[in-house]
């Protein structure tokens, strides 16, 4: 990707940072690494740090009822039902319901754990430090968020003190993801990190183990790799990212054929 269209998507800092600018003669970007951001961030991410550990299922998988008229929603009465939504607990905390970003019918669908503090405020996914590293890894890719890319979360509330949504709470919220799915219809679909895994899978295996394969959601096929904010804790992983990310451009690829 050139400067330009960097500069203007306002990504350059954040391909400079990571070093995610095309080389100038042209290389493919496929053979670019991702190398070290210049500094460890916080550690202000508790929640992903269990992304290469399997966690265990105690019980059966959580259900919920979805919400009446749900599966006839349009995008207006989707974020409507969302911003209003009391199925879970998570709505006593919220400052918002963050519903989704992006093109509304984008190719590919990215899917996050959960808002965090700076999405809670924004209304939008992915505004904060691990969202910076996303926009960065998509500008590598030649993709952009409200282009070709929709980024939404498995729940729309932010769980308080960051902390793994429950799997009731996600339960709670499925319908909401299910009808996003619906309404963009995504040739493919990323989950980001351990909880999204888990929720489009429906494999509570470790995230080294779900990755570099194909799975499928609703017909829709899923690759699985590390979350962003895992991967600003856990710099040697951001390689096997960018992998990850040239696997799910070569499934799209194989997909359209
Ligand atoms: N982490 C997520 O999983 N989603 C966001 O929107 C932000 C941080």
């Amino acid at each position: 990707m050139d400067k330009r269209i960097l500069r203007e998507l306002e990504l350059l800092p954040v391909a400079r940072l990571y070093g995610l600018e095309a080389p100038a003669n042209g290389a493919a970007l496929a053979e670019v690494a991702i190398p070290e951001p210049p500094a460890a961030p916080p550690p202000m991410f508790s929640r992903h740090e269990a992304d290469a550990e399997p966690r265990q299922r105690e019980s059966e998988p959580a259900v919920a009822t979805p919400p009446a008229g749900v599966e006839t929603m349009d995008w207006a009465a989707l974020r409507e039902a969302v911003s209003a939504c009391r199925r879970c607990p998570l709505c006593e905390k919220r400052k918002q319901a963050v519903l989704g970003v992006g093109a509304l019918s984008a190719p590919w669908l990215f899917v996050g754990e959960g808002p965090g503090a700076d999405e809670d405020e924004k209304g939008e996914p992915f505004v904060g430090q691990a969202g910076k590293l996303l926009d960065g890894m998509l500008a590598a890719a030649k993709l952009a968020r409200g282009r070709e890319v929709y980024i939404a979360n498995v729940v729309k509330c932010r769980p308080p003190g960051n902390r793994v949504p429950a799997p009731e709470e996600a339960a709670a919220c499925a319908a909401w993801l299910d009808r996003q799915i619906e309404l963009i219809a995504p040739r493919l679909i990323v989950a980001l990190g351990k909880t999204a895994a888990i929720r489009l899978t429906g494999q509570e295996s470790s995230l080294a183990s779900l990755r570099g394969k194909v799975h499928a959601y609703r017909g829709v096929p899923v690759v699985v790799t590390y979350h962003p904010a895992y991967l600003l804790r856990n710099l040697p992983d951001k390689a096997k990212a960018w992998e990850d990310l040239l696997f799910a451009g070569r499934t799209l690829a194989a997909a359209g054929a």
